[in-house]
């Protein structure tokens, strides 16, 4: 393998090593020439947990750090991220009350934010249902997500948001409230309108442009490492093969490179991207 003269970075994906292909998939990454990953924690029904309180959310996150260890030994550095799914509002309705699920959910932030605040993790993830839910439940999860900006706020870190399409600009002023600068709001699966940073997905078309434009944006693949759901998203050597794929074709340059997976991700986070 020739080692790559610049980091790599996939800002979303998640590793499963109990239903998915787990350390297989980093490898994968690794051997495309990526060199750092933002391990995503996975939904808490994925795993098998079912929250009745905040700090039930642990055994999710301790699950994230285990595999966050795991592909360390790969060579590639893990950047942790946790957080609850904003899509966990409709299963916990299912069996309690809206009030009650959202505590349970703010609690799970609350737990996430020791993490944090303990150096275990870089930053926190929420956002609100990307798919349509009547206003009681839009507005439950916004005080989810608010409660979640306080967070970032309060330890200093980003906020990675999985929210609806579109460009979430009242997002904007959510974050203001809370003193959180809103280049440290994440909008996963991202696209170039939105005011929020955009994490855009590797195929994006836009990239080529944005990066011309020098605009801030980092590169996911979203991969869900899930062998159930195969298809869902691109695979896990995205990011690399996408960047290396522009590099090549003249689409973007080395520096480029070194913007989209050191220079912005430094910014966004607070971390110090470099090459082992
Ligand atoms: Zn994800």
């Amino acid at each position: 393998m020739i080692s790559p003269r610049f980091p790599i970075t996939d800002d979303h994906i998640h590793i499963d090593p109990v239903n998915g292909r787990g350390i297989e998939a980093a490898k994968d990454f690794l051997r495309a020439g990526g060199t750092h990953i933002f391990l995503v924690s996975k939904p808490s029904w994925s795993l098998d947990v079912h929250p009745a309180c905040g700090s039930d959310y642990a055994r999710v996150f301790d699950e994230t750090l285990r595999v966050a260890d795991l592909v360390t030994e790969t060579g590639l550095i893990v950047y942790p991220v946790l957080g609850v799914h904003p899509a966990e509002i409709s299963r916990l309705a299912e069996r309690m009350s809206l009030a009650e699920a959202v505590t349970v959910m703010q609690g799970g932030l609350d737990c996430a934010a020791r993490y944090v605040k303990e150096g275990r993790a870089v930053a926190l993830k929420s956002g609100r249902p990307h798919y349509e839910v009547d206003e009681n439940v839009a507005a439950a999860s916004n005080a989810v997500l608010a409660h979640a900006l306080a967070l970032a706020g309060e330890c200093r870190c980003a906020l990675q948001i999985h929210s609806e399409t579109g460009p979430c600009a009242d997002i904007v002023d959510m974050a203001r409230t809370a003193g959180v600068p809103v280049d440290r709001v994440v909008k996963h699966y991202g696209s170039p309108e939105t005011p929020l940073h955009p994490s855009l997905i590797a195929k994006h078309e836009a990239i080529p442009a944005l990066a011309r434009e020098h605009r801030a944006f980092t590169m996911e693949s979203d991969f869900m490492d899930e062998n159930s759901r195969p298809g869902a998203v691109i695979g896990p050597k995205s990011v690399p093969r996408f960047t290396k794929k522009l590099l090549e074709s003249g689409q973007i340059t080395t520096e480029d490179c070194f913007r989209i997976h050191a220079e912005t991700v430094e910014r966004v986070y607070g971390v110090t991207v470099t090459l082992l």
